[in-house]
């Protein structure tokens, strides 16, 4: 990447999390190479510089998206009204095997709405397959030329797909096969990773984490590698868990050793504490939550997809009661199907109501720091993103107050989660480089994208279609599964909604 001068935001309202978050004072910002040099009032800056006049805007830290997927943003629109086992049969086949010219488009239509909607960085969980060099070039390579900040993690499993199904294994053997009944050996997958952290080494705008696809997706032997993987090189860990009612019934049933607990299964091995994030937690046990803060593990929740996919609602209240960490993640672009942290904010402040009705937070400037240092510190990046500080990394968001969202402005925290859309996001800067100027991408041709995805979309709609002519058949055999969960008790308690 070209040297990157240094730059001075000058007169913005700069939000911090600890000041008044209602009124941010104006102030300026001083990057240099990448890191915020200094903010205050009128600075004065010697030698030379280029200049952003942010009059007339809020500057706030970029958010970070701490639960994403690029792989099916392509399917962005397709579905509609299926619940998450059954979205899996559409989605898994449309998301691996594809064209190096479509991983790249698709990388960069994620990152491109995820910079016009002010996230500056996303964890990005993906099923990369095949799992090799040229298509983790493809991706970083896109990632790069958008300039937004990745904290990549190729997702690992080495028990196939069907096991995500209560009852996969009782349907009939050509839906099996359909679902997925083959995985690659654990030591492959995690022996390819030990040497992209290495090859490849964190720094700029690239992070990496580890992220065992979910617990009833890996050995107990690939759990215990993928944790002494992440203590080797000093890595965050993300993990789907809990994220459907069908989910905690194969935690009751599959691991009747660990009391019924995904949560015990990851502490026997070794995978629960602090680098750990339990990502969606819908179905968790408030004695599991406490079991995680203790820990110092974290929450990553996606109201968004877990409502469209029909999976429930994440029991925000007692998270927050019970100390845990919380980032917020907007999870698969088929499954939410936006890329849009203030939605993400606004949902997490008024799900609380569904367990707690009573006055009292969650508020706004919560959802704000939840969404930029909840969600840094989900990927061990607290003392590096999150905040408009010294020292940090220059990731900020400039936003328009002209917008009607701000007539009139009485609130920079709660207008920015209730009222924002993303329409407001003007100016985008990461790792102090400008990369959406005036709302346009400074980085790539979007113009030229958009061509792209059109010819690549002949192709791939017709994949779809043949996808979805096939699947059909075992649509009936996933209901029928489906109501039998809805069915069953789960034999814990989750959360009980207050009737104080
Ligand atoms: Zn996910």
């Amino acid at each position: 990447m070209a040297h990157t001068p240094r730059l001075l935001i000058r007169g913005g309202l700069v939000y911090d999390h600890d000041g008044d978050v209602h009124n941010p004072p104006a102030a300026d910002i001083l990057i240099d190479n990448g890191k915020i040099a200094a903010v205050g009032a009128n600075l004065s800056v010697d030698g030379a510089y280029e200049t952003i006049n942010a009059a007339g805007h809020l500057v706030v830290p970029g958010l970070i998206n701490a639960h994403y997927h690029s792989h099916d943003t392509l399917c962005r629109g397709l579905f509609e009204e299926l619940p998450l086992e059954m979205w899996l049969l559409y989605t898994l086949p449309l998301t691996r095997n594809r064209s190096k010219e479509e991983v790249r488009a698709r990388t960069l239509v994620g990152a491109l709405e995820s910079l016009h909607a002010g996230i500056t960085t996303v964890q990005d969980m993906l099923n990369l397959a095949p799992m090799n060099d040229a298509y983790t070039d493809v991706v970083l390579s896109a990632y790069r030329e958008a300039g937004i900040r990745v904290v990549f993690s190729p997702m690992v499993a080495d028990v196939p797909p069907i096991a995500m199904l209560r009852d996969g294994r009782q349907l009939p053997a050509d839906i099996q096969e359909m679902l997925g009944t083959a995985a690659l050996p654990a030591t492959e997958q995690l022996s390819y990773l030990d040497n992209q952290f290495v090859s490849r080494p964190p720094g700029g705008t690239l992070h990496w984490a580890v992220a065992p696809f979910a617990p009833q997706r890996c050995s107990a032997e690939m759990l215990a590698a993928c944790a002494a993987l992440a203590e080797k090189h000093d890595l965050p860990i993300y993990t789907h868990v809990y994220e459907t009612k069908g989910q905690v019934l194969i935690a009751r049933e599959r691991f009747p050793e660990h009391g019924g607990s995904l949560i015990s299964y990851l502490k026997s091995t070794d995978l629960l504490g602090p680098r750990l994030n339990i990502v969606h937690s819908v179905w968790i046990a408030r004695t599991e939550m406490d079991r995680l803060a203790e820990a110092g593990a974290g929450v990553v929740l996606n109201h968004m997809s877990n409502m469209k996919l029909k999976s429930g609602i994440a029991p925000v209240k007692d998270l927050i009661e019970s100390g845990v960490r919380i980032a917020l993640g907007c999870d698969n672009c088929s499954g939410s199907d936006v890329q849009n942290v203030f939605q993400a904010m606004k949902l997490f402040c008024l799900f609380a109501a569904v367990s707690d009705p009573e006055p009292g937070p969650q508020l706004a400037h919560h959802a704000l720091r939840h969404a930029t240092e909840g969600n840094a510190r989900s990927a061990g990046l607290e003392r590096e993103l999150g905040a408009l500080k010294p020292g940090y990394r220059a990731d900020m968001v400039l936003i328009d107050l002209n917008d009607v969202a701000y007539l009139p402005f009485n609130s920079a925290a709660r207008q920015l989660v209730y009222t924002e859309t993303g329409r407001g996001v003007k100016t985008v800067i990461v790792e102090g480089r400008v990369v959406i100027k005036d709302r346009k991408a400074a980085t790539i041709d979007e113009d030229g994208l958009r061509r792209e995805v059109d010819s690549l979309m002949r192709h791939f709609r017709a994949d779809y279609d043949t996808v979805a002519r096939e699947r059909e058949r075992a649509l009936p055999h996933l209901r029928q599964a489906h109501s039998r969960v809805l069915q069953t008790e789960i034999g814990m308690s989750r959360f009980i909604p207050r009737t104080r």
